[in-house]
């Protein structure tokens, strides 16, 4: 329906800005419109202390009303497992903190690529997130800190591609973005800018056509790489905002984490992978769990890990298998499992 009211107020540039205002904040909203118990899913205000609960309704409302264990609820749920002791986890389980960071606002781990964090919040707070302790305050790049990093890669010139990340880039404003872009796109070296993003998924209405204009300034590439882990997130609304994404010409790819309890069977994998596709994305990455503290609750042995994605090979074609992947502190590139 693209041209019923509806698909219009999405793409209104104001409705994402007051949906990312509005976001869910406490259990008890989002369980009482669930209607759900915090004894029944175990919720922990107490978890939420160290990492607060945050959630598009936009996303909220493809849960499953009365499921406690409805996978998209889970992502986002603070439960007293977050505060249980886990040997091998840490808050720093990629090295970020530790030495990557060339300079505020830049992870310059890999060759020819460079991370650029654009900024430190998010629309939702995935419970697994292997930054929910990064030190956001000490490596942020407001606007006019985006000149200095880069200085950086205009320095580099075997740097041929800048990552937009976060934190989420796009929850940044048009404004900020459109002169980070052109900027980046004046660096005569850097022939593509990719954005790592969560908001198509969880806030599809940030998808407009002025983001898209200044995401892809003149001379460069623009890859699109999206998060969703299970095919429920992928709504007509998130669709849509694939298909205006595809529409820009731009390359739209997906990641996703191996999560226990959400997506750690083969056909819940094969059928996110078919629904990516149906709507134009190719699955990239399937991450499995950075051990980082307060998600053990959704790690998987990676003799699992390895037997889901053989099962998936079997299952699909080659290019609707995502690569297995670990982040390794320290290695020049993700490490292949598979
Ligand atoms: C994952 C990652 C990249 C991108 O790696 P690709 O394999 O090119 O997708 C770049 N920089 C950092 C710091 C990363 O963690
Ligand atoms: S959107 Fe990405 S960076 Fe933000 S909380 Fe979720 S996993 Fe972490």
């Amino acid at each position: 329906m693209p041209n019923s009211p509806t698909s219009l107020t999405l793409h209104s540039g104001t409705d994402w800005k007051r949906q990312l205002a509005d976001v869910v904040r406490d259990g008890d909203t989002l369980l009482c419109a669930l209607g759900l118990t915090p004894e029944q899913v175990g919720f922990s205000a107490a978890a939420c202390r160290g990492f607060r609960l945050k959630v598009p309704w936009d996303f909220v409302r493809r849960m499953r009303h009365g499921d406690p264990d409805d996978p998209l609820l889970r992502q986002v749920l603070a439960t007293g497992d977050e505060l249980l002791d886990a040997p091998g986890f840490g808050d720093d389980p990629t090295g970020e903190a530790e030495g990557a960071v060339a300079r505020a606002g830049i992870l310059h781990k890999y060759r020819g690529r460079v991370l650029l964090v654009v900024a430190g919040g998010c629309a939702v707070n995935c419970r697994y997130c292997f930054r929910r302790h990064f030190p956001y305050d000490s490596n942020r790049v407001g606007r006019k800190d985006w000149a200095q990093a880069l200085d950086y890669v205009a320095a580099a010139p075997d740097i041929h591609e800048v990552i937009l990340s976060g934190g989420d880039p796009l929850v940044a404003d048009d404004p900020a973005l459109e002169d980070l872009c052109a900027t980046i796109a004046d660096i005569h070296h850097v022939r593509r800018i990719r954005v790592h993003t969560r908001l198509p998924i969880v806030l599809p209405a940030r998808v407009t056509d002025r983001l898209l204009a200044a995401l892809s300034p003149a001379g460069v590439q623009t890859v699109f790489v999206v998060h969703a882990n299970h095919a429920r997130e992928i709504d007509d609304g998130v669709g849509q905002a694939f298909q205006r994404i595809l529409d820009a010409g731009m390359t739209l790819l997906n990641q996703s984490v191996l999560l226990a309890g959400v997506n750690d069977d083969i056909d819940t994998l094969a059928e996110l992978s078919e629904t990516l596709f149906a709507h134009g994305a190719l699955p990239y990455y399937l991450h499995v769990l950075d051990r980082v503290t307060g998600a053990a609750h959704f790690d998987l042995p990676e003799s699992r890990a390895l037997a889901l994605h053989a099962g998936l090979r079997k299952a699909l074609p080659g290019y609707l298998v995502p690569r297995l992947v670990r982040e390794v502190a320290g290695e020049a590139s993700k490490t292949p499992l598979a």
